[in-house]
């Protein structure tokens, strides 16, 4: 995957707020092109690997069962500059902390409960990426 590529979930509490749309709609208007897209609900296995780098901090069983508890809508996302770019568009982990007109800003309920993901280097969004999407599901 190329560098200028990042990857996102909009998390089961912005999914099931209804703010799937309004949140895809700030990310393409952010400038964001969408290069694959799926609907799906993770398990715990799914869930518990992708998060492995957390294992050890204390909120690792809870942000498994919160990831799990229902769908979730995962992407690839393409812009320049895109890992840190969308960190931006999103804003800080806490939403209380995030910047006014930053996705969690405006969605995110809790430091658990944030919305959405980004990831955090081009190493991990080729890793996230790729444990999502198959060669075939991505353009
Ligand atoms: P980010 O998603 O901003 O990269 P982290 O990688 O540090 O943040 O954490 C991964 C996810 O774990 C966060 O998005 C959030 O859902 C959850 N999380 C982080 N810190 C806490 C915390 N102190 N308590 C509960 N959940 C947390
Ligand atoms: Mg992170």
């Amino acid at each position: 995957m190329a560098t200028n590529r990042t990857f996102t979930m909009i998390k089961p509490d912005a999914v099931a707020n209804g703010h799937t749309g309004a949140i895809l709609n700030d990310i393409i208007a952010g400038g964001f092109k969408i290069v694959a897209m799926k609907y799906i609900q993770l398990s715990e296995t799914n869930a518990g690997n992708f998060y492995a780098v957390h294992k050890e901090r204390p909120f690792y069983g809870e942000l498994v069962n919160f990831m799990t508890s229902g769908p979730i809508v995962a992407a690839i996302l393409e812009k320049e500059n895109a890992v840190e770019a969308f960190r931006t568009l999103i804003g800080a982990t806490d939403p209380a902390k995030a910047d006014e007109g930053t996705i969690r800003n405006k969605y995110a309920k809790s430091i658990e409960a944030n919305a959405i993901h980004g990831s955090d280097s081009d190493e991990n969004a080729e890793i996230e990426g790729n444990f999502f999407f198959s060669q075939f599901e991505r353009f």
